[in-house]
């Protein structure tokens, strides 16, 4: 069966991003369900988002690929090799692979750091953990994109992972970089493997008639495609305006 993925690189501008207030709440060291924000932490959480809101310009950059190879913990595509341990077990097998770079830009990050300078801490800090959430919001607007090209082909697509991210290895990010470059939408690598702007995140999802994704109903939960065939969760919070 073949299966047909758009390979051209794609880039997504002016994303309609919907930051959920859960996520920032998250950096700020809240546990979801369990802490619950006073009423001076959500004004200011208030304020830090629409003041995030207005300095982010969230967009990404993606592609897919052919996986040429997969076995013992080595993914091959597109002259690239990625070293992800166990990825068999965690992915099944995968026919392509999905890769992207999102960013929300740098202004924000200038922001946090003239607050820090005026010693507007609170501010400072939750308005840094708005850029984190809104980064991680971001990511999962592409997984769902991806994963509805993935239901567009009719293959199944997994949920993200990332090089620095549990056991794989932060080094794969240059590779990662070969595979999709950031200078479309204005993302540099560094020798260290610092992204720039900070609030950068790269991502790697798996698709193929026989992905593993019965363990990622989370994925579904964040979704808006209505009326998805494939749904495993109902939608929640999405991440889309
Ligand atoms: S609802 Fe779930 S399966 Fe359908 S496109 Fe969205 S994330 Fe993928």
């Amino acid at each position: 069966m073949s299966v047909e993925l758009p390979e051209d690189l794609r880039v997504l501008a002016d994303v309609p991003l919907a930051i959920d207030p859960d996520e920032v709440l998250r950096f700020q060291g809240y546990k979801k369900d369990v802490d619950v924000p006073g009423a001076d932490v959500r004004a200011l959480l208030d304020d830090a988002l629409t003041l995030g809101d207005a300095l982010m310009k969230p967009r990404a950059v993606m592609r897919w690929v052919p996986v040429q190879r997969m076995d013992a913990g080595r993914l091959a595509a597109a002259g690239v090799v990625f070293r992800i341990p166990d990825i068999e077990h965690h992915w099944g097998a995968v026919t392509h692979l999905g890769a992207a770079v999102c960013t929300i830009g740098e202004t924000l990050e200038r922001r946090v750091a003239d607050l820090w300078d005026a010693r507007e801490l609170p501010l400072a800090m939750m308005l840094d953990s708005v850029g984190s959430g809104a980064v991680e919001s971001l990511a999962e607007y592409v997984n769902d994109v991806l994963c509805q090209h993935g239901v567009a082909a009719a293959v199944r697509v997994t949920n993200r992972i990332s090089p620095g991210y549990g056991a794989w290895d932060v080094a794969d990010q240059q590779a990662f970089f070969r595979l999709v470059a950031g200078d479309a939408i204005g993302v540099t690598l560094n020798e260290a493997c610092f992204m720039t702007p900070a609030k950068s995140i790269t991502l790697l999802v798996g698709a193929g008639p026989a992905a593993r994704v019965d363990h990622y109903a989370s994925q579904c939960a964040r979704c808006w495609m209505r009326d998805c065939a494939y749904r495993r969760a109902p939608a929640r919070r999405t991440v889309h305006r």
